[in-house]
């Protein structure tokens, strides 16, 4: 229901996990009935990552008690169950298979069984009753075809490659722990922003995602997918051809 992303420059630090949080405080408005974060830095063998059915202090709480990594990148997500019932399980993120890759995930997957049902016969399993953790194992599967091909991680490429597949509405961010320089997103009938910083960059389904940090923004169009570093944006469509940026600022007294 509400998502942030995040990457800074520099070594790893604390800033990604507060974004998200903060973010995710200020997304509260939406409704929600669990919330999660998931982070990446460099040399992590998995992405670190904690969820929790109810209040986001749920999830601040447990991770005052078990603190997490600091971080290059992050991911944040506030739910609104629609596809199996609220619990820890079914929060996001959801992992790939070897839990390098971490998804949220806004909106309903409409192929999630069939899709479901092809990733069963080739050996995968889930641990949720959720949509999202489909398009999270599609997307790590994908992630790997790419490094098999290519010997180099691509989570932009897999994850536009994904988006193609998928029916149905969906805002979907990911962060793999091989690129944790890196967060992508991906569009279609739900929205997603693009928040501009100094050495760091954000994403958010709508602008008080990160208002609290930034004012300038892009807009992302219909069937866009985003690649953000600490100083660069790229926008394509699911087939990987630049689109035009639509820069504003956001008008915003808080
Ligand atoms: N369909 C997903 C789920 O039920 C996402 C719901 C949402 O937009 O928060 O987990």
């Amino acid at each position: 229901c509400g998502i942030v992303g995040y990457v800074t420059g520099g070594t790893a630090c604390g800033k990604p996990l507060e974004v998200c949080l903060q973010g995710l405080g200020r997304l509260e408005y939406r409704g929600y009935d669990s919330s999660g974060v998931a982070l990446s830095a460099p040399g992590m063998e998995k992405v670190s990552f904690r969820k929790k059915e109810g209040r986001l202090e749920n999830l601040i709480d447990d991770i005052a008690v078990h603190p997490m990594p600091l971080a290059t990148a992050g991911i944040g997500h506030t739910r609104w169950a629609t596809n199996g019932a609220p619990s820890d399980i079914n929060a996001h993120p959801h992992m790939s298979g070897n839990e390098k890759v971490a998804v949220i995930h806004n909106g309903i997957i409409e192929n999630a069984p069939q899709l479901k049902q092809q990733l069963i016969d080739e050996g995968y399993t889930f641990e949720s009753s959720t949509d999202t953790e489909i398009a999270a194992k599609l997307l790590g599967k994908v992630a790997e075809e790419i490094i098999a091909q290519t010997g180099e991680p691509d989570i932009f490429e897999a994850l536009r490659r994904v988006a193609r597949q998928l029916e149905g509405t969906f805002t979907l961010l990911a962060t793999d722990c091989r690129q944790p320089h890196v967060v992508v997103g991906a569009r279609h009938d739900s929205p997603l922003v693009v928040g501009l910083g100094d050495d760091e960059n954000f994403l958010g389904s709508d602008v008080a995602a990160f208002v609290a940090y930034t004012t300038e923004a892009l807009e992302l169009g219909q069937d866009e997918a985003v690649e953000i570093t600490p100083d660069t944006v790229k926008v394509t469509d699911f087939d990987g051809n630049p689109v035009e940026l639509r820069p504003f600022t956001v008008d915003w007294d808080a």
